[in-house]
């Protein structure tokens, strides 16, 4: 599927440099700062430098480069922030919203990083 990237969503502002965001970690290909309006004690965005609408932009159009180098980024977020289990920290949960059904609200591919509370049962 073709997917219509808007260039004027927030988080392509953020990437211009349009808007200040609370950078937690910078690498060749992702981004990941904290959001406006976390969660939990640890809510970070971790984003693609590359123009894709959600997930499923990202998996298929991606190159390999930026999926290894999201990955990873989620993965040092997680250590960084003091979340990481057998690293001090208690867990996190990783969240991708796609769609009107899932309320996605910035047509920015992104993952959400929380952690630093009990995040619960997230299904029954
Ligand atoms: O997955 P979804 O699209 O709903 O999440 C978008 C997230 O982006 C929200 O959690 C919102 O608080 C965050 N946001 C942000 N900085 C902005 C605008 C939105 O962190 N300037």
């Amino acid at each position: 599927m073709a997917y219509d990237y808007d260039t004027q969503n927030i988080f392509a502002k953020i990437l211009r440099g349009e808007i200040p965001n609370d950078t937690v970690l910078e690498t060749e290909h992702s981004l990941a700062f904290r959001d406006i309006a976390p969660q939990a004690p640890v809510h970070v965005l971790v984003i693609p430098k590359g123009a894709y609408v959600n997930y499923d932009d990202f998996a298929q159009n991606a190159s390999d480069a930026e999926i290894i180098d999201l990955t990873r980024a989620v993965g040092e977020v997680c250590r960084m922030t003091g979340v990481q289990p057998g690293e001090g920290g208690d867990g996190w949960r990783l969240v991708a919203n796609a769609g009107e059904a899932a309320i996605q609200e910035v047509p920015h591919m992104h993952v959400h990083v929380l952690g630093g509370r009990n995040l619960g049962r997230m299904l029954p």
